[in-house]
């Protein structure tokens, strides 16, 4: 098969265009070279995160990969066969243990045996999915497309300590089947919950009297978990939205400078912009989805964010498949079709 060539500074520059391609080509068979690896970002090159997701790609489907390491910039990825079974892999920082488990998680569904892969690093990063993010939001659209996947948080790991512990059980599926996420529908349940390491529990009971006066909620819907303290320090403020179709989870990350009033606002803004966009699907889950859809051929769903992440990883995906993305804006929203660029 042909090499694909990448450009790692394309687009937004990051980590997602190597993570999808590391993803794809395990799936696909095609190898990949890709030069300029997060160009665009400050420091550029494989950071501990990213060199675990090479070295978990390789390992699960026996690779044959250039010896890389931290800083690297260019790497030639030739995959061999998916294999399932026990994986367990160390980030050995608090790198994000879900970003890493995201990028093998596709393919470990089109293995010939079930999998349970195990991460440590950090569960709760911010500029990533928390661990129940993973499980509610992207678990549940799994679920949707026919993919029976479970996820376990053992340990929560905070930046910069890390030492959290993650595990997805994956059965094997035959393929994934095509959704339709254009509508949320009606709200079933919603719940704030704030989680603190060695942090005063204070903290977390100001974040969820500012999300219980700005959502409107009642005392039974705001949660307050204490962790271990050395786990921490950390903090995170989650809220979770279930509605008919899909389940959304907005993440605020407690910071030593910032006011846990501010952390609160902050998620509610973007809880806001989703609930008024009338989209069924947030900034995040939207660029996380397109690869699944794209593996099932087809779909769609609705967004208020149609972010510079999510287009370069449209333009990565359709490197590696026969798909096209069509972004109509509708409203303050936008509508994405994934459709066959087969003729
Ligand atoms: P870099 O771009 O520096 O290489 P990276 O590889 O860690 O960094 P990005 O390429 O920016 O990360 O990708 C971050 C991913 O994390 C995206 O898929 C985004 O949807 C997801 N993400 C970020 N913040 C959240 C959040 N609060 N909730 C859910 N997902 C998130």
């Amino acid at each position: 098969m042909d090499l694909i060539e990448l450009d790692g500074a394309a687009g937004e520059g990051g980590g997602q265009i190597l993570r999808t391609a590391l993803s794809l080509s395990m799936i696909t068979g095609q190898p990949f070279r890709i030069v300029d690896i997060r160009a665009g970002r400050s420091r550029p090159g494989l950071l501990r995160q990213h060199l675990v997701a090479v070295q978990a790609a390789a390992r699960i489907c026996g690779a044959s990969v250039e010896d890389v390491a931290v800083g690297a910039r260019t790497l030639t990825f030739v995959p061999g066969a998916i294999r399932g079974g026990n994986h367990a892999f160390a980030i050995g920082s608090a790198g994000s243990a879900t970003l890493v488990l995201q990028t093998v998680l596709p393919a470990l569904l089109f293995a010939g045996e079930a999998s349970q892969v195990t991460v440590t690093g950090g569960t709760h990063n911010a500029m990533a999915p928390p661990s129940h993010f993973l499980a509610r939001a992207y678990g549940r659209v799994l679920a949707a497309m026919g993919a029976e996947v479970e996820f376990a948080l053992r340990c929560f790991g905070f930046y910069p300590a890390g030492g959290g512990e993650l595990v997805a059980t994956v059965q094997p599926c035959a393929g994934l089947r095509p959704l339709a996420l254009t509508e949320r529908g009606a709200r079933l349940r919603g719940y704030a919950e704030s989680f603190v390491a060695g942090v005063p529990a204070s903290v977390a009971a100001r974040e969820l009297a500012c999300i219980g006066k700005g959502m409107g909620w009642r005392e039974a819907q705001l949660c307050c978990h204490r962790l271990p303290a050395e786990v921490g320090p950390g903090n995170v403020l989650l809220i979770t939205l279930e509605h008919e179709h899909v389940t959304e989870v907005f993440a605020g990350f407690g910071e030593k400078i910032v006011r846990a009033e501010t952390v609160a606002y902050r998620t509610l803004d973007c809880v806001r912009r989703y609930l008024a966009s009338g989209a069924a699907v947030s900034e995040y889950l939207a660029d996380q989805i397109m690869l699944l859809m794209a593996l099932a051929g087809a779909g769609s769903f609705t967004t208020d964010v149609m972010s510079s992440h999510a287009r370069t990883n449209a333009e990565v995906i359709a490197r590696f498949l026969p798909v096209r993305f069509e972004i109509v804006p509708v409203g303050v929203a936008y509508l994405v079709r994934v459709m066959s660029s087969r003729r």
